[in-house]
This record gives C-alpha cells, sequence and structure tokens, in this order.
C-alpha cells in the first residue's frame, strides 16, 4: 500500500472565488457552480424531477388524478418552493408523498395539509422512519442540531470568503421549521401496491440510513433510490450518525442493478434515462463501496490502525476519476475510519491504548515536553508559515486543552482551520473547519441553536439523558405525570441516579403531576425552573411537592 499526500499539509490548494465570495477549493468550487441553480427537468410527460432546491431530488409522478411526491426538501422553506415549483407546471392535487428515508420529510407539511394525511393523501415510507425521526431528535438532537448546522455550513456568513458555496436550507427567507408529518404507510421489503394508478414495487435498501427505500415503477422502467447518489457515498458522516454498513448499501445497489432501469433517479444528482447509462453508474457506483470496503478489511487484517489505513487507501483511477465519485461531499479517509469503528470500535488493539493518559494529562505533558507554553505556540506559528496546517491545529490544541481561552492559540488554530477549509474538497469538512474558526474567533456562537423538534410523547423520556447523577443519587420515587390537556398519563420511575420513562401510567404512585402539556415542554426545554412552574395555578400535585422539585432540580435541562 502506498501512502497518500495529506492535501492539509505543505501542498497550496488551488482555490477559486464564488460569486457570493466564498472562497473554496477549485474542485469544489467546479461542483457546487454546476449545482446551485434550481431546475426541473421533465424525464417523461408523467414524470418530472426537481433538482438544486435542496440536497435532495424530489420527484413528481402523475398518476390517474393526481400527484405522487418522493421527498420534501429539508425544511418548510425548502417544501414551499418545491410546491410552488409543481404548481407552475400542474395543479393535480397530491394523492401520496414518499419518504426515501427519514432525512428529507421536514418538508411535507407543504404537501400534506393539516387532516389529509391518511384520508386523502398517504404519505408512504419505511415502516421505522417514524420511530427513527422521534429517537434522533430526543437522544442525541441536541448534539445533532449542531453538528448538522456546521456539515451544512448553516452557521456560515452568507456572503465572504468563509460563505457556503452553496444553500441547502432555502436561503436567508425560508422558513427553517420543521413539516414532518407521520407516515401513514409502512411498506415492507418487495410490496407491491398501485399508488393512484401507477404500479410501485418498494425494495428496504439500507444506505446512509436503515429506513432507506427504492421504488421500481415497472410501467415506467423506472427506478428512484436513494443508494445512489451525486458524489462519493458518505459510508460515515462528521455529522455523527448511526454506523452505515456498507454490506447493506451493496445490496441495494445491486437490486438497483438487477432491475436495470431505462430511468434511473437517485436521491441526489441527475437522473440517468438510458438502460446502459444507468447500469454504469449503478456498478461504478457499488464497485467504489465495495473497493473502500474491502481495502479497509485487508488494512485491519494487516494489523494496521485506523489512521494508517485511511492514509493508504486510494480508489482506482476509473473510480477516483468518476463524475458522481467526487470527494466535494465527504472524503475517502472519514468512510475509510467509519467502516474500522463500525467493525472494531474506538480501540486501535495496541494495548497502550486500552486505558490511556486523559486528554487534559496528555497535552499538559507535551507541552511541557516542547519547554512550555510559549514554546509550543512558537512552534505552530512555524508549521502555520510552513503551511502544515493538520499539524498547527493539532499540535495548538494542546495548548487550548490546557488554556482554553488563551487568546493568541485560538486564533491560530482559526488560521489552520480556515486554511484546511478551503483547501478542502468536501463540503462537510469545509463547514465543520470554517463554523469552528469563527467560533474560536469569537464571532459566531456553536452553542446558540434552537432546540430540536421534541414530541410530547418523547418528553419524558428525554429526562433519561438529562440526570444529574449527583443530585438524584440518593433518591428513589414513582412519579405519575398527566397532561391534562391531552388526558393522558405517563411514568417516570427514578431509581438513584436512573430514570425509566413508563409508557404506562403507574397504578402506585408516590407522586402524581398534573400539568399542561405546553408548560411540561417549556419546562424540559429549559425555559422555566420547575419553581416557576409549580407557580401555575393550573399545576395539581398529589404527594410530596418538596421532593418533586427536589426530583426535578436534579435533571440538567
Ligand atoms: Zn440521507
Amino acid at each position: 500500500m502506498v501512502k497518500k499526500k495529506n492535501r492539509y499539509m505543505s501542498e497550496p490548494a488551488e482555490k477559486v472565488t464564488m460569486s457570493n465570495g466564498a472562497i473554496v477549493n477549485k474542485q469544489m468550487g467546479e461542483y457546487y457552480s454546476q449545482v446551485s441553480k434550481p431546475k426541473v427537468t421533465h424525464l417523461t410527460d408523467k414524470i418530472a424531477v426537481l433538482e438544486h432546491f435542496s440536497i435532495d431530488n424530489t420527484v413528481v409522478i402523475q398518476g390517474d388524478n393526481g400527484l405522487i411526491i418522493w421527498d420534501t426538501g429539508f425544511n418548510m422553506g425548502v417544501g414551499k418552493q418545491k410546491f410552488e415549483a409543481i404548481r407552475n407546471f400542474t395543479d393535480k392535487p397530491v394523492k401520496a408523498v414518499i419518504y426515501s428515508h427519514n432525512h428529507y420529510t421536514n418538508g411535507a407539511r407543504q404537501f400534506v395539509p393539516k387532516g389529509f394525511e391518511g384520508i386523502d393523501i398517504e404519505v408512504i415510507a419505511h415502516p421505522d422512519v417514524h420511530k427513527n425521526v422521534l429517537n434522533s431528535s430526543v437522544e442525541l438532537g441536541k448534539m445533532l442540531k449542531k453538528t448538522t448546522a456546521q456539515h451544512f455550513g448553516f452557521y456560515l456568513p452568507k456572503v465572504g470568503p468563509d460563505a457556503p458555496p452553496v444553500s441547502y436550507d432555502g436561503g436567508v427567507e425560508a422558513d427553517k421549521s420543521s413539516g414532518y408529518v407521520q407516515p401513514t404507510y409502512g411498506v415492507q421489503d418487495k410490496e407491491e401496491m398501485e399508488i393512484d394508478g401507477v404500479r410501485f414495487q418498494f425494495f428496504h435498501t439500507p444506505s446512509d440510513t436503515m429506513d432507506s427505500i427504492t421504488a421500481w415503477l415497472p410501467e415506467h422502467d423506472t427506478v428512484i433510490t436513494n443508494s445512489i447518489w451525486h458524489v462519493l457515498p458518505n459510508l460515515y458522516t462528521l455529522r455523527g450518525q448511526p454506523y452505515r454498513d456498507p454490506l447493506y448499501w451493496l445490496e441495494g445497489i445491486d437490486q438497483v442493478r438487477k432491475l436495470n432501469p431505462k430511468i434511473l433517479i437517485p436521491a441526489h444528482g441527475e437522473p440517468v434515462s438510458t438502460k446502459e447509462s444507468s447500469y454504469e453508474l449503478a456498478t461504478n457506483y457499488r464497485d467504489a463501496i465495495a473497493f473502500i470496503y474491502s481495502q479497509t478489511i485487508r488494512g485491519i487484517n494487516k494489523g494496521l490502525k485506523s489512521d494508517e489505513i485511511a492514509e493508504e487507501v486510494t480508489l482506482p483511477e476509473h473510480l477516483a476519476n468518476h463524475p458522481r465519485l467526487k470527494e466535494v461531499y465527504g472524503e475517502l479517509t472519514h468512510q475509510v475510519k467509519g467502516i474500522y469503528s463500525g467493525l472494531i470500535g474506538w480501540f486501535s488493539l495496541d494495548a497502550a491504548d486500552i486505558n490511556p493518559m486523559s486528554t487534559q494529562y496528555r497535552s499538559e505533558k507535551i507541552v511541557e515536553g516542547f519547554g512550555g507554553i510559549e514554546k509550543v505556540i512558537q512552534a505552530s506559528e512555524k508549521a502555520l508559515k510552513e503551511r502544515e496546517y493538520a499539524w498547527t491545529a493539532e499540535l495548538i490544541t494542546h495548548v487550548l486543552n490546557i488554556h482554553p481561552d488563551k487568546e493568541q492559540a485560538r486564533l491560530i488554530k482559526a488560521k489552520a482551520l480556515r486554511e484546511m477549509g478551503q483547501a478542502t474538497p468536501a463540503l462537510s469538512s469545509r463547514g465543520f473547519y470554517l463554523s469552528q474558526a469563527l467560533h474560536l474567533e469569537g464571532k459566531i456562537d456553536l452553542n446558540n441553536i434552537s432546540n430540536p423538534f421534541l414530541p410530547i410523547e418523547k418528553s419524558i423520556k428525554l429526562l433519561e439523558y438529562k440526570i444529574d447523577p449527583e443530585k438524584l443519587g440518593q433518591i428513589n420515587k414513582l412519579l405519575k405525570i398527566c397532561f391534562s390537556d391531552l388526558t393522558e398519563c405517563f411514568g417516570l420511575d427514578v431509581r438513584k441516579g436512573v430514570a425509566e420513562f413508563l409508557e404506562e401510567e403507574p397504578i402506585d404512585p408516590d407522586i402524581t403531576l398534573k400539568i399542561s402539556s405546553n408548560l411540561w415542554i417549556s419546562f424540559v426545554l429549559g425555559k422555566l425552573e420547575i419553581e416557576e412552574v409549580m407557580e401555575d395555578s393550573n399545576v395539581q400535585v398529589d404527594g410530596n411537592q418538596s421532593v418533586l422539585i427536589e426530583v426535578m432540580q436534579a435533571f440538567e435541562l
């Protein structure tokens, strides 16, 4: 295996300036200037694709009486732009919405007026979509909001050198709220059905999420799939998501190859319209995934560490140069490391890494070894001058691990990250580099994020992840929580540092709290203290109120 060049060390990157002033890697600039203008393509008289309104393609299929819509965009604003574009060529009513997976569901309310779902409009998806949407917003919702915003560049200024090369959230004016509509029908693998006179067969084809589906429209010789994209697939994402098993992903693409449709519409990127081109695309796409997977396995069996394998895996030339396999979204190294951690976990297999020293201890010793803080700063400045950006960022981080507010160190790190952000071809890397550079410079606050969408049925469950064990350590109480406006009760069993949400209301609780769902949500989102909640005249407590306050104060909201 041959070590490849680190694009963040020594080599000056070729950069270009986009029309909004963004300074970006040349390859990134060339790619994103082609995909920044929304367009509608009529593939047949019945099938149209909306591209570049956001990252996802929306497909419009005309049935006997109305429209079948595949994917709805990132948020309500994007959904609105898509809906209006559709109204420019047809005024037929929407009969069904299909979600390719749980990612592009937030524009749905634009297509499905309230109360229409399941009656006039079927919302079709993999049976796990709803569960996954709820879980991702509850467990890691806060982290995901922050990482997604970095990944897609939502924190970045809209114009100027740090601006994103493309807008995926509908632009400044767009309504960023979620218009998610719960699916009304879960399709099984291989299920066939007729929707508004159009024959469909659905396949479960896990790709970036386990709940991805592929649709086969035999009468139209068309496949729509989330298994094929426009760029090197993110087998791992910097946003932090569950392991994306390449073996499942390959199965999905092989299903597409078997169908070998005339029209192949990927979830992202241009559709293709001949049998030869659809087979060529599917085959090269699966070969890239298969190559990355098998070479990672080869490296693991050689005893190499994750970063060593990532340094060595290079796609064969025909795949590296394939227009749909560019590293303009995620980097190849991320995919290799993602597979390693999915298969092996955190351990490098070197016994020294079983119980390593803490980050703080390591940084103190390294700084001491260099001869103190000033020496590390000098060495970092020298590395920066010599364009060793990755090393600069790593070295100066040891100072920041000890003194997070040291201005000089923050600015050195910000400079290195900005250089890396301008050097990288990958959109997600650039988003993280520049967001964190701006944060270090004090120009943005990464913690300034809105609360994730919190459904009432998950709002008590959320408390399981908010416990301060020092405060809850000695408390054993069974709580019943009733929502006065919903006439529903749930339970929360608090057992010395652990809390268990109970879907069934407890029969013999220690304390019962009766509260309106709005007030409760304000409390669990940290907008109100428990004492303020108790002052509301509609709140009723049956049991010891001061114990209830003590329990609620043990959650970090
Ligand atoms: Zn996705």
